[in-house]
């Protein structure tokens, strides 16, 4: 079963130990990532790959359109975590063009579990909506609503507690946004950047 998957993890791992014999040992000792990833569970979107770190370098967190819901417990444990253990420095809430989760949350269709999922994306869209309504193609609206949704979520993550928390003991750490595009390869920076709690007020999506 999944033999070309096998055999993929053997050339892999054997290309790394050949190029850093030491590679797998000295990650099992210990993980010490700089930079937390929240970003779409998307197949186009590896988020390794993209910004060129190896594992160990990059802890990973992916769910359907980028959320990061104050009530979710899977990416509050993730974001503690990263915040209060591995001390990360850098969290990039990353989002895609063409996002096929943002599209779903407001194109009326109904889907099941995901709508519910979906929901913040709604609000997000409902909260922008004249701004949105003044984009005539489509498809512009559409990358509007994504680099919306991910500068809502720099705000989520970064008026939670854990951060807000870690902020207040001095510790270093930075909230980005980002939007990769699968046309080209490349990430936008939405220049939304928070250091720390006074810089949080001029976010306003
Ligand atoms: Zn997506």
């Amino acid at each position: 079963m999944l033999d070309d998957l096998k055999d993929n993890n053997r050339n892999w791992a054997a290309g790394k130990v050949a190029v850093d014999p030491g590679f797998f040992k000295r990650l099992e000792g210990q993980q010490a990532p700089k930079y937390l990833w929240i970003g779409c569970a998307d197949s186009r979107v590896p988020a390794n790959e993209i910004v060129g770190l190896d594992p160990g370098e990059l802890f990973v967190h992916r769910n359907v359109a980028n959320l990061a819901p104050p009530q979710d417990a899977n990416y509050l444990s993730v974001l503690q975590f990263a915040v209060d253990v591995l001390k990360v420095e850098h969290i990039l809430v990353v989002g895609h063009y063409g996002c096929g989760g943002v599209a779903a949350a407001v194109d009326g269709q109904r889907r099941g579990l995901v709508d519910h999922w979906l929901h913040p994306i709604r609000e997000v869209h409902h909260d922008h909506r004249h701004e949105l309504e003044e984009i005539g193609d489509d498809r512009a609206r559409w990358d509007r609503l994504v680099e919306l949704n991910v500068i809502r979520q720099v705000r989520n993550v970064a008026s939670d507690v854990f951060v807000q928390d870690a902020w207040a003991r001095g510790q270093k750490l930075a909230v980005h946004g980002w939007v990769y595009s699968l046309s080209n390869g490349l990430v936008n920076d939405l220049g939304v950047t928070v250091h720390g709690h006074a810089e949080l007020d001029r976010l306003n999506p």
